[in-house]
């Protein structure tokens, strides 16, 4: 069942939907099982898991072996500090844990054709799982996206729509195509949202049931973060772990109305000034899930930090003088890191996000190649 984090109105999880008739966001039941018994016969990856998810017991596992990603330990500043390469997923980004689980969805209720809005990693996300799953895909974007971030997306076979004028015209153009098809929406949907809790399941084996004291990730509209809090919620309502990390989500300073949002005490996005980041992954505007997103990084006790133009730039040349090629995004969290008093960088784990061939010109014109 899907009830609405406004109003409480509910919905069966066979209808195709994806928000409430008021207009708020759909959430699903917190009391999920984690199948323990049976997962240890299970391959790695985020289907190990797959009752935790609340999908339909019909639904199929539309799968490419994401998950499991690797956790690195580094010594930075005088302090180890773990990062775990959530990069390193089949289309090259955190957001095949989300797809993997909301296209499953699509297929089992039957839906033949998409759509969405992302000019980056989640369109490219949806895309592939997409072309796995045999569904139509619309992607719509801004006109001034440039042709190099859609040609993965496109490869995969979806169709993108080239909208004029601003972000919000786009958003537009896709609540109108909404009217007829279904809205597969990564800002949206709960069932993208339930993908990211696998990061958490992975966290507890890979770390043998030990709880960092922090989790720090790069922040834009907040369901990877939501998603990783309801992992930890799953587990503590399990008895596996008595503590949930605490959540430290990263903005960029020119893109924030999280971190403001935070710092006042609102329960949903703060309207900002918007410009231009580095960080484009997570420059998103009007987060439409921030109420659950605040509320998760209160409940976990942690809390919300914004990062300069020039601190992200200095953090994605440390990333690259330990190996890690990531997407400047990534860098954010890092940024964040080092942002922290020393007590409270001890024992963190910073997610990585986005991986880097992606976007190697920009990365190099950053630098000044
Ligand atoms: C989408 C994205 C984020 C932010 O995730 P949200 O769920 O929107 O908070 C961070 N890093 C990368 C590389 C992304 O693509
Ligand atoms: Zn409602």
């Amino acid at each position: 069942m899907y009830s609405c984090y406004s109003c409480g109105k509910t919905y069966s999880i066979l209808e195709p939907r994806w928000r409430c008739d008021c207009g708020g966001f759909l959430t699903l039941p917190e009391n999920v099982t984690f199948p323990r018994e049976t997962f240890a016969n299970r391959g790695y990856s985020i289907w190990r898991y797959r009752e935790s998810y609340y999908l339909p017991s019909h639904a199929p596992s539309i799968s490419l072996g994401e998950g499991w990603t690797p956790i690195v330990t580094q010594r930075i500043d005088g302090m180890e500090v773990r990062f775990k390469l959530d990069y390193l997923l089949p289309s090259g980004s955190f957001k095949d844990r989300g797809a993997s689980v909301l296209v499953s969805l699509c297929k089992a209720l039957g839906i033949e054709e998409l759509v969405e809005d992302s000019s980056g990693n989640a369109g490219a996300a949806m895309a592939a799982y997409c072309a796995v799953a045999g569904i139509k895909c619309r992607i719509f974007a801004p006109a001034y996206t440039p042709d190099g971030k859609l040609i993965q997306t496109r490869l995969y076979g979806a169709l993108v729509v080239k909208v004029p004028g601003t972000r919000q015209d786009t958003n537009d153009a896709v609540l109108q195509a909404a009217a007829t098809t279904y809205y597969g929406s990564h800002l949206w949907n709960p069932f993208f949202v339930q993908g990211h809790m696998s990061v958490a399941f992975e966290l507890w084996e890979q770390l043998r049931g030990e709880v960092p004291q922090s989790l720090v990730l790069p922040l834009g509209s907040g369901g990877y973060l939501e998603g990783i809090y309801r992992g930890f919620r799953t587990l503590q309502l399990s008895g596996l772990v008595r503590t949930i990390p605490r959540l430290i989500g990263v903005q960029a300073h020119n893109c924030r109305p999280l971190y403001e949002a935070f710092q006042l005490g609102l329960d949903g996005a703060a309207p900002v000034e918007i410009q231009s980041t580095l960080a484009e992954g997570i420059a998103v505007s009007r987060p439409p899930r921030a109420s659950a997103v605040l509320e998760a990084v209160r409940r976990s006790g942690g809390t919300i930090l914004s990062v300069s133009e020039d601190s992200i730039r200095a953090s994605h040349a440390l990333l690259l003088r330990y190996g890690f090629y990531t997407e400047p995004t990534s860098a954010a969290a890092l940024a964040g890191w080092l942002q922290l008093p020393h007590s409270e960088r001890e024992n963190a784990v910073i997610l990585l996000t986005g991986h880097g061939l992606k976007e190697s010109e920009k990365i190099a014109r950053i630098h000044g190649l």
